[in-house]
């Protein structure tokens, strides 16, 4: 394959309407060989300092919008992205290393995300309260409304950086609050060239501004200002609990990781699941929160899944992440890929097997397969965040309900046969924010609520149901 052609661009922050550079550049990578593709500026305190300030006067000027107007801004750009998909699909495959197929995919999503949000902007609503229903409100009159917080910092992971970044963009603006940024200092390019998109979209100056840099030191400040009013983070629990005892009283909503199973029922069927589930562990090099990683299969159809399992895992092609064909690129970095490659080893030291996969070249791991861990180690009971699926035997569905409820993570299960009534029952017992019956635990669609208990977060996003996090409710009485 001849190597595709990449032009090293230079990405300024955005605050406000101005371009803002410090001395300090740091370049950005193609993770897959380390190709330079793009130059950016870390922030330093005196411009996360004034981000703030510009996102004040930006937070007034949203609040002032009508929910219409702040819906048809989300619509302009919706359409902007669309005009655009091509070149932010090539930007996040850039930033990130993932397949081009799988940017695009982001990039389709990402638009559906702002439909959504300008819905949650049409559809925000209070109600009428019956005080006359309590013995001492006769006579009394009450409604409740939604007001916006005021600053919102958003701070996001390396796996979805427009797409995450959208999931608190959205509903902030839909809400009327303004946004202060800080994606990973991995892949922060999408989320500059969404500043000049959202300019363009006639968003109100200082509604959406993005700071770059190290989350220790510019996502730190920002969430030690008391001038913003809110934190919406994604990424891992440790940082996630970092933010949270920052964060004081003041509110946050927190999307962290996982180790999701899907479980396998003798009934399910098993045509239909099992390119589910390939895509399900190894999309995006498995860097993905609702990731397939591990697999509890009925005993009963055990070894045919599992001959059949390995031998689609081996056929994934795996190369450039610009190439259409490639099925799967690198992981973010090569400390990524040693990490997830030391786990294999420690859980093969300890017994496991490993059916396929598993080396290493660089930030590349061949797509991996292993059975006979045991149920205390880290591949299975861990984040292991890269191409690595766990498979499990099980005789009784309690059995496997109970290995998924153990431990410290909570998102999505897949649970999959066709007895709607057992399937019923599963779903009530197992203690995750969201279950997919027949399905695999990475399905998502952008406008339904999501998020997870335990270690795995707090509150939920999908546009409707984060405007609730990113407002205020009000209760307006009268008498007489
Ligand atoms: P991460 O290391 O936790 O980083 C997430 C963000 O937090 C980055 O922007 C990071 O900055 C910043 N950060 C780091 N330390 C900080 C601090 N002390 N104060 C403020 N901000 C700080 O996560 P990641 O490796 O990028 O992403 C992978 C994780 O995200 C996985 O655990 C995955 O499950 C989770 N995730 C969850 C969801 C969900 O919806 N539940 C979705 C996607 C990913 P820098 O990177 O710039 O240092």
């Amino acid at each position: 394959m001849v190597k595709p052609a990449i032009e090293k661009q230079d990405f300024p922050m955005l605050i406000g309407d101005e371009p803002v550079r410090t001395p300090k550049v740091r370049t950005i990578n193609l993770p897959y060989d380390g190709t330079p593709v793009a130059d950016v500026y870390d922030a330093d305190a005196a411009t996360v300092d004034r981000a703030i300030v510009v996102a004040q006067a930006g937070a007034e000027a949203m609040a002032a919008l009508s929910q219409y107007e702040r819906a048809e801004l989300l619509q302009r750009m919706r359409s902007l992205l669309e005009r655009d998909a091509e070149e932010f699909a090539r930007l996040v495959t850039l930033e990130t290393g993932k397949t081009i197929r799988e940017a695009r995919g982001e990039v389709a999503r990402a638009q559906q995300t702002l439909a959504a949000s300008a819905d949650a902007a049409r559809n925000l609503r209070g109600e009428v309260v019956p005080m006359e229903a309590a013995p001492t409100g006769k006579g009394r009159w009450a409604m409740t409304v939604r007001e916006p917080l005021g600053v919102i910092a958003a701070i996001t992971p390396f796996n979805f950086p427009l797409n995450l970044g959208l999931h608190k963009i959205g509903p902030a603006l839909a809400a009327g609050n303004s946004v202060v940024h800080k994606p990973s200092e991995n892949t922060p390019l999408s989320a500059l060239r969404l500043a000049r998109l959202a300019a363009e979209a006639g968003a109100p100056k200082g509604a959406y501004n993005v700071v770059t840099g190290p989350g220790e030191e510019t996502g730190r400040q920002l969430v030690d200002d008391p001038r913003v009013a809110m934190i919406t983070f994604t990424g891992s629990a440790e940082v996630g609990r970092q933010i949270r005892a920052a964060a004081g009283l003041r509110r946050t909503t927190l999307e962290m990781g996982s180790n999701s199973s899907v479980i396998l029922e003798p009934d399910c069927d098993l045509d239909l699941l099992l390119p589910r589930c390939v895509a399900g562990g190894y999309a995006l090099a498995g860097q993905v929160c609702i990731s397939v990683q591990n697999i509890y299969v009925h005993e009963s159809i055990a070894d045919d899944f599992t001959q059949r399992f390995v031998a689609r895992a081996r056929a994934l092609k795996i190369g450039h992440p610009l190439e259409e064909s490639t099925d799967m690129a690198s992981l973010i970095s090569v400390a990524a890929a040693e990490r997830v490659e030391s786990w294999i080893k420690r859980a093969c030291a300890r017994g496991a097997r490993l059916l396929t996969g598993g080396t290493r070249r660089g930030a590349i791991i061949e797509p991996a397969v292993l059975a006979d861990v045991p149920a205390d180690d880290d591949v299975c009971c861990k984040e292991v965040f890269g191409p690595l699926v766990v498979l499990h035997r099980y005789s009784r569905l309690d059995e496997a309900i109970d290995a998924v409820n153990t431990g410290e993570y909570g998102l999505q299960a897949g649970l999959c046969t066709r007895d709607l009534g057992r399937a019923f029952q599963a779903a009530r017992k197992l203690h995750v924010g969201g279950v997919i019956v027949n399905d695999v635990p990475a399905f998502r669609v952008d406008l339904m609520p999501y998020g997870g208990t335990k270690m795995s977060g707090v509150g939920r996003e999908g546009p409707h149901y984060s405007v609730e996090e990113m407002t205020e409710l009000k209760l307006i009485c009268w008498r007489g």
